[in-house]
């Protein structure tokens, strides 16, 4: 499948990995848009949030405890952000569901 973010997971890509476990994979953004700038993804390629599903939700709320299990150990105690980009008209770039974890100083507050 010609999708960049299974090719990260499969190790054909390379990037700084952050946290990994049989479900999960995250690592660091290549353009950081604050200081700590992860990106989570599951390992079974679902497109989007369109596509979760009673059948895969359980993954997406494990996503969910690794990104506050992530925060701590980035030391977001002041507070993050976590996004998911949908669609075109929120710029999703890659279609491979992820959640950015947006930290590290007080963000701008404009969506
Ligand atoms: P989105 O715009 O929500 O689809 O987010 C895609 C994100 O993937 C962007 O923030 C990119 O900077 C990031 N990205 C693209 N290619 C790579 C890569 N090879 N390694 C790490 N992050 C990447
Ligand atoms: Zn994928």
């Amino acid at each position: 499948m010609n999708c960049l973010f299974c090719k990260i997971i499969a190790g054909d890509i390379p990037s700084t990995k952050v946290y990994e476990d049989e479900l999960v994979y995250a690592f660091r953004d290549i353009n950081p848009q604050a200081p700590t700038h992860i990106l989570v993804i599951p390992k079974a390629h679902i497109e989007s949030v369109n596509a979760v599903s009673a059948d895969n939700s359980s993954i997406v709320a494990h996503i969910f405890e690794v990104i506050a299990k992530i925060a701590r150990e980035e030391g977001l105690e002041n507070g993050y952000r976590v996004v998911s980009n949908c669609g075109d008209h929120a710029g999703q770039t890659v279609h491979h569901l992820h959640f950015h974890i947006l930290g590290g100083a007080e963000l701008n507050t404009q969506m």
